[in-house]
């Protein structure tokens, strides 16, 4: 598996990193032998957060007599001190090690959160606490469409890592200027979510067919990773088949041209923004909608032709989407601002029929 140094933290990371996000949606025994077959396989890097339901604790108990093998990322969303003193220790717990490579700040985008982790009594003291003990090696933070947030995280200095959502589908990085300041800075820069939750992995016919080059698990990796500010991208895996695929991207991965690229883009254009990647940010909802699942039925009943299918298994979501009293609160939490009341409402309109 090729490699590369993420920024000034010197660690020597595999250009596929593993995204832990997805190992919750997934029994124990699966994602123990998953995490297991992605180090066979030559990843060294593996990133989850203590908001990833069980992620912390799955690793934990599968890779514990790894633990030398694979540099660890994990995040808070603490915007106090104490919390974050107290998630840092449940990491360790969880996480079964006294060591933790890369510790995040979680998605800190909006400049009041941003303002809090900064400010004295904050949660990054307690992990500059933490780094000074020997406990966490590096600080760094995500950060989703906030450009001004992002800037100045890595103009602070405080940072060594920044985590961004970058895609083919998701246009707001492509300017690039904000990877030329961490490259500038030598911030060490991860691509979250490189397969759009999935989608880029296996995309509608509508969309494939339209291509000259195919978009797919392969194309969609190359993409982001032929731009060196990028040390790792980092797909959420929970099957041994996607390991595997992923893990021969990153073996045997090739620069893409710019032709490429301006063709694979052009096509990903044409697909517009309205679809849900999946991420899962947007839950709870208080009406207990579970607003991935019903999106997904949604994305395949109107991209993939599997009208029928999704229809059936709306049917067995229990509580619907006609549930949604447009609280809002979803959409303030989504990071592609998807009009989620209106598509859920699409969604109940369409799939109920
Ligand atoms: S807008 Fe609807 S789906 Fe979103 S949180 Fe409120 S009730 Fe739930
Ligand atoms: S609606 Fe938005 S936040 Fe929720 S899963 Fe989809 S993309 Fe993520």
């Amino acid at each position: 598996m090729i490699k590369r140094r993420l920024g000034r933290t010197n660690l020597m990371v595999s250009i596929i990193g593993f995204g832990a996000i997805k190992l919750p949606q997934v029994d124990l025994e699966t994602s123990t032998k998953v995490l297991n077959r992605a180090l066979d396989l030559g990843m060294n890097f593996i990133d989850t957060a203590r908001s990833y339901g069980d992620s912390e604790e799955k690793i934990g108990f599968a890779l514990s007599g790894r633990r030398d093998e694979f540099y660890l990322s994990t995040k808070t969303h603490a915007l106090t001190y104490d919390d974050a003193v107290k998630d840092i220790e449940r990491s360790l717990k969880s996480l079964r090690t006294d060591y933790i490579d890369i510790y995040m700040c979680h998605n800190p985008n909006h400049p009041s959160k941003f303002e809090k982790v900064m400010s004295p009594n904050g949660p990054l003291k307690a992990l500059k606490e933490a780094k000074s003990k020997g406990i966490i090696g590096h600080i760094g933070f995500s950060c989703h469409r906030y450009h001004e947030t992002m800037e100045k995280g890595i103009r602070s200095g405080e940072f060594d890592v920044i985590m961004i959502a970058y895609n083919l589908l998701n246009d707001e990085l492509l300017d690039e200027r904000i990877l030329s300041l961490a490259k500038e800075m030598d911030v060490g820069v991860i691509a979250m979510k490189p397969l759009a939750g999935g989608f880029l992995a296996a995309p509608p016919a509508a969309l494939a067919n339209k291509s000259k080059i195919p978009i797919n698990a392969e194309t969609a990796l190359r993409f982001i990773l032929s731009n060196d500010a990028i040390a790792t991208a980092i797909p959420g895996m929970m099957r041994v088949e996607e390991v595997e695929e992923n893990a021969r991207i990153g073996e045997n991965f090739l620069s893409m041209s710019e032709e490429e690229k301006r063709m694979l883009m052009e096509v990903a254009g044409s697909l517009g923004k309205e679809f849900c990647r999946g991420c899962g940010y947007c839950q709870p909802c208080p009406q207990g909608i579970l607003i991935p699942i019903i999106l997904r039925h949604l994305t395949y009943y109107k991209y993939y032709d599997m009208r029928e299918w999704a229809k059936g298994r709306y049917r067995m979501v229990e509580v619907k989407a006609d549930s949604c009293l447009k609280c809002g609160q979803c959409v303030e939490k989504c990071p592609y601002n998807l009009n989620i009341p209106e598509m859920l409402a699409e969604a109940h309109h369409l799939l109920s029929q």
